[in-house]
């Protein structure tokens, strides 16, 4: 199937349940290129370089979402067109991400990262410590980011009940948060599923799936 069926296929099986966030890391402009011509308009990148280097290429009606970890230092290649950050993982990253949104005139959208699999590896904060961000006092005072929801990677298991619990848990965390009073926080997305598991988490309350692989075939690395 082509880049077009494939993105056709896959909202429509969304039913507009959830957005679809097209995961394009590793793949050539080109392939964006097809995309974009098929009318589609919202990339997922993981890293800064290569997310800047396909902004430049590509027309700039495109929708851009870091999804991979972002670095300090990395935080002003983007601010000036990045519509939505899934990965924040602390307040020293949100910290920088406000200061440079606000050199950009900028409010820029965040999604804090939730550590919900089984693997060591993968990067997020607790629910404890997300919370103690959520209610930090330092936040109020970031005029220029907003926190819109949660992500969460659930374990790369084919054991579907594990992976359902664990959307499960940060779907009852994230609906836990909604009561928070604080201006910087509008809790509205979560960003959970990818190729092998959007359909299920679709079903546990996702707004956002990251989808490469069912769209664009196979990664060689990445
Ligand atoms: C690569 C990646 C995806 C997409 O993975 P597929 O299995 O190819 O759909 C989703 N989310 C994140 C954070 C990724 O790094």
């Amino acid at each position: 199937m082509s880049i077009r069926e494939n993105i056709a296929h896959i909202e429509q099986q969304l039913q507009s349940k959830a957005r679809l966030v097209a995961v394009t890391k590793t793949k050539p402009v080109e392939v964006l290129q097809q995309a974009y011509e098929a009318g589609f308009r919202r990339f997922g990148e993981n890293k800064v370089q290569e997310m800047v280097e396909k902004y430049e290429a590509l027309p700039k009606d495109i929708e851009w979402h870091l999804i991979g970890h972002l670095q300090t230092n990395k935080v002003k290649y983007i601010a000036p067109f990045v519509a939505l950050i899934h990965s924040v993982d602390s307040l020293k990253l949100l910290a920088e991400i406000n200061k440079q949104a606000g050199k950009n005139n900028r409010v820029i959208d965040c999604l804090l990262q939730i550590h919900i699999a089984e693997e060591e590896t993968k990067f997020g904060l607790s629910e404890p410590e997300a919370r103690a961000l959520l209610e930090s006092e330092e936040l109020i005072q970031m005029h220029h980011i907003r926190i819109v929801g949660l992500m969460g990677m659930a374990t790369n298991t084919d054991d579907q009940a594990q992976v359902r619990k664990e959307f499960r848990v940060l779907r009852t965390f994230f609906d836990s948060l909604k009561s928070l009073p604080n201006e910087r926080i509008q809790l509205r997305e979560l960003s959970m599923g990818m190729s092998g598991d959007y359909l299920l988490a679709v079903e546990e309350g996702s707004t956002l799936v990251r989808v490469g692989s069912a769209i664009f075939g196979a990664r060689l690395y990445a």
